[in-house]
Protein backbone atom coordinates (compact mmCIF):
# COMPACT_ATOMS: atom_id res chain seq x y z
CA UNK A 1 0.00 0.00 0.00
CA UNK A 2 1.16 3.41 -0.89
CA UNK A 3 0.72 6.16 1.41
CA UNK A 4 0.64 9.37 -0.30
CA UNK A 5 1.25 12.39 2.96
CA UNK A 6 1.12 15.77 2.35
CA UNK A 7 5.17 16.93 2.35
CA UNK A 8 3.98 19.70 4.87
CA UNK A 9 3.37 17.32 7.45
CA UNK A 10 6.26 16.10 9.44
CA UNK A 11 4.91 12.38 9.98
CA UNK A 12 6.56 9.02 11.29
CA UNK A 13 5.45 5.72 11.61
CA UNK A 14 4.40 3.62 14.91
CA UNK A 15 4.59 0.23 14.96
CA UNK A 16 0.70 -1.12 15.55
CA UNK A 17 2.66 -4.43 17.35
CA UNK A 18 5.46 -2.81 19.69
CA UNK A 19 4.54 1.09 19.25
CA UNK A 20 8.26 1.69 18.15
CA UNK A 21 8.10 5.11 16.67
CA UNK A 22 10.78 4.91 13.46
CA UNK A 23 10.77 7.28 10.35
CA UNK A 24 8.16 6.56 7.38
CA UNK A 25 10.86 5.49 4.53
CA UNK A 26 11.25 1.65 6.79
CA UNK A 27 8.97 -0.77 5.24
CA UNK A 28 9.07 -2.92 8.61
CA UNK A 29 9.59 -2.05 12.36
CA UNK A 30 12.83 -1.53 12.74
CA UNK A 31 12.62 -3.19 16.80
CA UNK A 32 10.25 -6.62 16.06
CA UNK A 33 9.97 -6.53 12.20
CA UNK A 34 6.12 -6.32 12.23
CA UNK A 35 4.70 -4.13 8.62
CA UNK A 36 1.77 -2.69 10.62
CA UNK A 37 1.94 0.90 11.13
CA UNK A 38 -0.25 4.03 12.36
CA UNK A 39 1.28 7.85 11.34
CA UNK A 40 2.13 9.74 13.79
CA UNK A 41 2.34 13.38 13.25
CA UNK A 42 4.72 15.86 15.18
CA UNK A 43 3.51 17.64 18.52
CA UNK A 44 4.47 21.09 20.11
CA UNK A 45 7.79 22.70 19.82
CA UNK A 46 11.53 20.76 19.84
CA UNK A 47 14.58 20.84 21.18
CA UNK A 48 17.86 21.25 19.37
CA UNK A 49 19.94 17.74 19.50
CA UNK A 50 22.94 18.13 17.67
CA UNK A 51 23.97 20.54 14.92
CA UNK A 52 26.60 21.22 12.73
CA UNK A 53 27.55 24.60 10.22
CA UNK A 54 27.99 23.66 7.22
CA UNK A 55 30.44 26.22 5.14
CA UNK A 56 31.03 24.34 2.30
CA UNK A 57 27.50 23.78 1.03
CA UNK A 58 26.26 22.04 -2.10
CA UNK A 59 25.55 23.94 -5.66
CA UNK A 60 21.74 24.40 -4.72
CA UNK A 61 22.44 26.90 -1.77
CA UNK A 62 25.35 29.07 -4.03
CA UNK A 63 23.32 31.96 -2.67
CA UNK A 64 24.60 31.13 0.89
CA UNK A 65 28.59 31.44 2.16
CA UNK A 66 27.40 28.94 4.98
CA UNK A 67 24.51 27.85 7.52
CA UNK A 68 23.73 25.99 10.01
CA UNK A 69 21.71 22.19 9.62
CA UNK A 70 20.62 20.55 13.13
CA UNK A 71 18.81 17.48 14.34
CA UNK A 72 15.49 18.19 16.48
CA UNK A 73 13.35 15.93 18.42
CA UNK A 74 9.85 16.90 19.38
CA UNK A 75 8.22 16.78 22.11
CA UNK A 76 6.26 13.29 20.98
CA UNK A 77 9.57 11.45 20.51
CA UNK A 78 9.93 12.29 16.41
CA UNK A 79 13.25 13.53 15.56
CA UNK A 80 14.12 15.82 12.66
CA UNK A 81 16.66 17.33 10.37
CA UNK A 82 16.78 20.59 8.56
CA UNK A 83 18.79 23.75 8.84
CA UNK A 84 17.96 26.29 11.40
CA UNK A 85 17.42 29.69 10.80
CA UNK A 86 20.38 31.24 12.18
CA UNK A 87 24.19 30.12 13.33
CA UNK A 88 24.08 32.33 16.41
CA UNK A 89 23.86 31.22 19.92
CA UNK A 90 23.09 27.93 18.93
CA UNK A 91 23.12 25.08 22.17
CA UNK A 92 22.16 21.63 22.55
CA UNK A 93 18.85 21.10 24.14
CA UNK A 94 17.53 24.93 23.20
CA UNK A 95 14.03 25.57 21.70
CA UNK A 96 12.80 25.84 18.13
CA UNK A 97 9.93 25.87 16.00
CA UNK A 98 9.14 24.23 12.52
CA UNK A 99 8.61 26.90 9.46
CA UNK A 100 7.70 25.34 6.12
CA UNK A 101 9.54 27.91 3.65
CA UNK A 102 11.52 27.95 0.39
CA UNK A 103 15.45 26.44 1.19
CA UNK A 104 16.61 27.27 -2.77
CA UNK A 105 16.13 26.92 -5.79
CA UNK A 106 17.77 23.53 -7.50
CA UNK A 107 20.35 23.33 -10.39
CA UNK A 108 17.10 23.65 -13.09
CA UNK A 109 15.91 26.92 -11.17
CA UNK A 110 12.81 24.92 -9.70
CA UNK A 111 12.21 26.15 -6.20
CA UNK A 112 12.66 23.71 -3.21
CA UNK A 113 10.77 24.01 -0.31
CA UNK A 114 11.27 21.95 3.66
CA UNK A 115 10.85 22.45 6.73
CA UNK A 116 13.74 24.60 8.84
CA UNK A 117 14.14 25.24 12.48
CA UNK A 118 13.59 28.82 14.13
CA UNK A 119 15.17 29.60 17.95
CA UNK A 120 11.86 30.57 19.91
ZN1 LIG B 1 7.34 -3.14 16.18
Amino acid sequence: MVVVIDERRIVWKKCKNCGFLQHKTHLRCLECKKGDFETVEVSGSCKLLSYTILTAPPAEFRDKISYAIGIVEFENGIKGLGQITTQDNLHIGMKLKPIYKKICENLDGKEIHAYVFEPI
